[in-house]
């Protein structure tokens, strides 16, 4: 290896620094190799490193365990050299961390934005998750992602604008992709194809139901939606998610590391279901991943300006014969408080006297 070599983390390996050691994971196989923290600070930064540099960041270190070590990680293929690491494009690119995000969405539009290949090129997120806004050839971006630092994609599309898509070929295509998500088709249906999980869905939620989430120990304590989320606008403005009203500046002027690490930014990731109005009444909570913008009152209480489409007052659905919005039982959920109008509810509640009280085992809630 010659001493300018650049190197850095291969794209297929995750590093996750603990407080005493570090493990780095190779993320097909599930492999696993320890490394001393002073080596996983080098191989986390996503600029990488040259060989020249490893004495100054490693100054306990021998040149003989340098080099053994370097050979390791060779070996097993964990770093592997850059490719124009020093290009005008790098050089530009916005400095972002490889802290481990689970979730990055990135909406697209006709043409193309090329500033996100680089942004996308620095992130280690497990999911990245697109959204195509218009009708375009942008599906063919989705062809370049598949050496970026993520695990699975999942696009998201609009049928109005993609009626003729060749499922089939676009799985075949895309290599890392596990979910392709379609609104406004003329009817729902859910299928897999070649591992990759597709949804037809007639009319898009704001809310949707997984009983994955019943298997996460933190699913009381935060809201699993927002929780370890970043969206980046087709304008390049960066958000929580894609209907967020706040924003954190953009991809051009804001360190993207910064605002996913700040406060302000995470605060929305423990909107937990009890502080929330109406969803801390509702029995569905436990399996809701909720989309919907939230705010935060000064007492720490959220609300959203939003209905979901399920009242858990009256215990129905949108579309439902006994279905009223919040405001039609009497039931107010605003900047100022939440409130029930008590002559307004319970004249509701006494001409629904039947609603149904347990789960409907024949509705699909999937
Ligand atoms: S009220 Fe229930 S179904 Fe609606 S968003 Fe809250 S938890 Fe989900």
């Amino acid at each position: 290896m010659h001493k300018n070599q650049h190197l850095a983390l291969s794209y297929n390996f995750l590093i996750y620094k603990g407080y005493s050691r570090s493990t780095v994971f190779e993320k097909e196989m599930g492999q696993h190799w320890y490394l001393p923290n002073e080596w996983a600070e080098i191989l986390m930064n996503p600029k990488g490193f040259r060989l020249e540099e490893l004495p100054q960041k490693l100054p306990t270190y021998k040149q003989e365990e340098i080099q053994n070590d370097l050979l390791f990680l060779r070996r097993n293929k964990i770093i592997s050299p850059t490719i124009n690491s020093t290009t005008p494009d790098y050089q530009e690119s916005i400095n972002i961390s490889n802290y481990f995000i689970d979730c990055c969405s990135v909406t697209i539009s006709n043409p193309v934005n090329k500033n996100f290949f680089n942004t996308l090129r620095n992130f280690q997120s497990k999911r990245l998750e697109l959204y195509f806004i218009s009708k375009s050839k942008s599906l063919d971006f989705t062809q370049s992602l598949g050496n970026l630092n993520f695990e699975t994609l999942a696009i998201n599309l609009d049928y109005n604008h993609f009626k003729k898509l060749n499922l089939n070929e676009l799985a075949s295509k895309i290599k890392k992709l596990s979910a392709i998500r379609i609104i406004n088709t003329p009817f729902n249906h859910s299928e897999t194809l070649n591992r990759i999980k597709i949804q037809k869905i007639k009319k898009d939620s704001n809310h949707e139901f997984s009983f994955k989430l019943l298997k996460l120990a933190d699913n009381d304590e935060h809201n699993q939606y927002y929780k370890g989320r970043i969206h980046i606008n087709a304008d390049g403005t960066i958000k929580n998610a894609p209907n967020s009203l706040n924003t954190f500046g953009t991809i051009y002027n804001t360190d993207i590391n910064d605002v996913f690490n700040s406060q302000d930014f995470q605060e929305i990731w423990k909107a937990k279901k009890s502080k929330v109005d109406v969803c801390s009444d509702c029995e569905f909570r436990g399996i809701c991943i909720d989309k919907r913008p939230l705010k935060k009152r000064p007492n720490g209480t959220w609300y959203s300006t939003e209905d979901c489409n399920y009242n858990p007052y009256l215990n129905s659905f949108k579309g439902e014969d006994a279905y009223l919005t919040l405001k039609e039982c009497g039931v107010e959920s605003t900047k100022q408080g939440f409130k029930i109008l008590v002559d307004q509810f319970i004249a509701v509640k006494t001409e629904r006297p039947n609603a149904a009280q347990q789960i409907d085992l024949n509705q699909n809630l999937l």
